[in-house]
């Protein structure tokens, strides 16, 4: 038994195994991958040990939340390197994208009941959720979630961890057993001839369910962006408006050359240059990590062994602390505190809390100061405005403007970017609101627990309270562009993002 993969699978719905079913179904909606892919793996077992055919559906629907130019790219994009990591092994990939509204209405059921067992990606937020919970209330087929989300498996945490140094001790509890004996890198190798689908299985069953493919043609557009892709993309019923990332290409290959670039040029300076716009020294992986196009334990893996580390190298105590736990320098270290730490705490806290995207979501202490301090006078702007990036802050702008052109902030001024919004809202409500919307439009890792911990964070969670008591703030930690500019040479990033003029920032 393995007790990491075991951990898991959730079932949601008990049915028996469907014997009389013609296949096993893998529903692909957030792990975008065939590598370190935990539910592709139970999903082949299944198969195997059934003697069935594994038919593996990646979909996208137009209703996913915030569907537009940028997402449908970035995921069409990553289905073509899918059908070229599936070629070969034995699967059958089914990629789809909905192109018309209410086509993939009923569509996971059609394919469900001819099923012997469905399995589905567990994640905690956004769409990927929503598609599990439907397909928990509508369908009568043996039904399990699997989590593939990162290092340390959800069910390990019996509740929403308040803090990053509470999770951080679960980690140094369990990462080792997380590590060591988790899914395989590579699911499909040496599998029964079993799992493939003959074409005459396989055309009489699309025919039966009256499915129709996405061509293969229109996905090549689509991939290829440009002019050709928007083409493509018009008669979608999708935010056009949010037009693709030119240099972002989404995918499985894409991702692993970022890993290796950033372990072999950047990971050595993370620690000291994370927080400058003007250094390049993070992974910037999260949208693929977001899409799971690659997975965080992968990259932990390719982190780990780079370093030379060996189990025997941590420490027996658990501390809690941010460095000295994995006996390696400081900027792994610190990586991994972000990756693992940082990154999983997003999906516990999501995993026990539903409400992980409203403000109820903050700890009392935090909800009390900020509206303590509601009514506090302050100089607002529309939310058109912010998302125009017309403030008159230099700084905010260019944030806002970097967000709408690359679909991601720098690391460090997005939460400056955040406690502008707190500043400039009309009340926190309003501005944990706002955040979230242009943060879930606009940003190509938005909706995901992560967007929520940042966000959130802004507003007091998985922090302390801080003195002086500030106007607005209460005692939620204080941000300024001025103190930003001193601490940070923004002069490369404002180039590039804003006006270029350093005196158009206010303290
Ligand atoms: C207001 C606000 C909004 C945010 N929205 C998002 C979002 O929508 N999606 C998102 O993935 N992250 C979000 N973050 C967290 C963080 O800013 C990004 O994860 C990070 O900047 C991504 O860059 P990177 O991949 O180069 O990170 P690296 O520094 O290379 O770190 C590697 C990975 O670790 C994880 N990570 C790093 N820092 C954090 C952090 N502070 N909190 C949680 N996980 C972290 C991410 O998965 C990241 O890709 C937000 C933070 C704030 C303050």
């Amino acid at each position: 038994m393995n007790i990491n993969l075991d951990s898991r699978i959730r079932i949601l719905i008990d049915s028996p195994l469907n014997h009389e079913g013609e296949f096993v179904l893998y529903w692909m909606t957030a792990q975008r991958r065939v590598t370190w892919n935990p539910a592709l793996e139970h999903a082949a077992d299944l198969a195997e040990e059934l003697g069935r055919p594994l038919l593996v559906v990646e979909p996208f629907s137009s209703g996913y939340s915030y569907a537009s130019d940028r997402l449908v790219t970035f995921v069409a994009q990553g289905m073509l390197d899918n059908r070229q990591s599936f070629d070969g092994t034995g699967v059958r990939y089914i990629p789809w994208i909905e192109t018309h509204r209410e086509r993939g209405a009923g569509l996971l059921r059609r394919f469900s009941e001819r099923a012997c067992v469905v399995v589905i990606d567990d994640f905690p937020t956004g769409h990927p959720r929503y598609v599990m919970e439907r397909a928990e209330k509508t369908l009568s087929t043996r039904l399990l979630a699997i989590d593939g989300c990162g290092v340390i498996p959800m069910s390990w945490t019996d509740k929403a961890p308040p803090l990053a140094h509470t999770f951080r001790r679960v980690v140094q509890r369990t990462v080792l057993e997380a590590i060591t004996n988790g899914p395989k890198p590579n699911p499909l190798d040496s599998r029964s001839s079993v799992l493939w689908m003959q074409d005459e299985q396989y055309n009489s069953l699309i025919q039966d369910l009256r499915f129709e493919m996405t061509p293969l043609e229109w996905l090549w557009r689509v991939a290829e962006g440009g002019k050709t892709g928007k083409e493509a993309l018009e008669p979608l019923p999708i935010d056009h408006q949010v037009q693709p990332v030119v240099d972002r290409r989404g995918g499985s290959i894409e991702a692993n050359r970022l890993l290796e670039v950033f372990i072999n040029s950047r990971l050595d300076s993370y620690s000291d240059g994370r927080n400058n716009p003007s250094d390049s020294s993070t992974s910037r992986l999260s949208p693929w990590l977001h899409f799971g196009h690659i997975s965080s334990l992968e990259v932990v893996h390719r982190v780990l062994k780079e370093c030379q580390w060996d189990p025997s190298m941590t420490s027996e105590k658990v501390t809690g602390s941010r460095f000295g736990w994995w006996g390696l320098g400081e900027a792994p270290e610190s990586f991994l505190d972000q990756i693992i730490t940082w990154r999983d705490l997003g999906f516990h806290f999501a995993y026990h809390r539903p409400d992980y995207a409203s403000i109820e979501s903050i700890p009392e202490w935090a909800q009390m100061t900020l509206s303590n301090h509601a009514n506090d006078p302050r100089s607002t702007y529309t939310f058109q405005e912010l998302e125009n990036a017309n403030t008159h802050d230099e700084i905010w702008n260019a944030a806002q403007r970097e967000l709408r052109e690359t679909g991601i902030i720098h690391n460090y001024l997005r939460m400056l970017w955040g406690k502008r919004i707190l500043e400039w809202a009309p009340d926190p409500v309003t501005a944990s609101d706002w955040m979230v919307s242009l943060n879930d439009r606009w940003a190509l890792d938005g909706r995901d627990p992560n967007s929520y911990t940042g966000i959130f964070w802004v507003l007091g969670r998985h922090d302390r309270a801080w003195g002086p008591e500030r106007p607005i703030f209460g005692k939620v930690r204080f941000m300024s562009s001025a103190n930003t500019a001193r601490k940070l040479d923004l002069q490369g990033y404002l180039n590039q993002f804003g006006n270029g003029d350093m005196d158009s920032i206010e303290g």
